[in-house]
């Protein structure tokens, strides 16, 4: 791996009592990897990651993995909200949505899961917490998106598919709100398929079915959750 020192004054210290315990993937969502990496270090800013893994696969070393790096902002995940505290994070140079969001290449993703696999070596962050931006951020945040191979990477050894699934049926919303809500998202549980149950469902897809992300909770999707919440280890 070709690991460059590209040090950010954006981090402070990690909570004492809580170990690292999510693998956070991001994307830059900037014009260029420089843009990106110039944020990044920008004391102005305010931002960070612990890594950023460019196109060609260089691997930029921001922040020490037992600082807090600040790459997380307002999330959620499974009742915890100091998602920062928790999580090493990783971002991925592409444009994203906003500037033209194009497929990962794949030297750059043999580096983002050369990285990976090392963290997971490091810290004991079980397969169904290495998560997308959008899973922690569901309203917010895209990265790293549809386009990222969670699968494969799961083949890899980093992160957990639900593998084939299916549902007879679309489901009844309260069932599948907790189930989202099981797997770890901050989703409501009214029984109504409202907005904030939309944006719950479209990040579930463009996290593990994203071949159609569209905020419905069809009969796939419910399979997808209920096969994804099988492969969790009840606490
Ligand atoms: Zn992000």
């Amino acid at each position: 791996m070709n690991l460059v020192d590209r040090p950010s004054p954006n981090f402070n210290d990690r909570p004492a009592d809580k170990p690292v315990s999510i693998l956070l993937l991001h994307y830059t969502g900037m014009k260029t990897a420089a843009a990106a990496l110039e944020r990044l270090c920008d004391p102005a800013a305010g931002v960070s990651a612990h890594y950023t893994v460019d196109e060609d696969g260089t691997v930029y070393v921001h922040v020490a993995e037992d600082k807090r790096a600040w790459h997380a902002g307002v999330s959620y995940w499974a009742g915890e909200t100091d998602i920062n505290g928790i999580s090493v994070g990783v971002e991925i140079v592409n444009p994203g949505h906003e500037f033209g969001y194009r497929l990962f290449p794949n030297r750059q993703l043999d580096a983002v899961a050369d990285l990976c696999l090392g963290i997971l070596g490091r810290h004991a962050i079980p397969p169904h917490r290495v998560l997308g931006h959008s899973d922690v951020a569901p309203g917010r945040r895209q990265d790293p998106g549809e386009l990222f191979p969670w699968q494969d990477f799961a083949a890899r050894g980093v992160g957990l598919w639900p593998g084939p699934s299916s549902a007879p049926e679309p489901p009844d919303i309260l069932t599948l709100q907790r189930q989202l809500r099981d797997v770890g998202y901050d989703c409501p549980e009214s029984g109504i398929a409202d907005a904030a149950t939309a944006e719950i469902v479209s990040a579930f897809q463009r996290h593990f079915r994203p071949g159609q992300i569209d905020g419905i909770a069809d009969a796939e999707t419910a399979g997808c959750a209920a096969a994804l919440l099988q492969r969790i280890p009840t606490k």
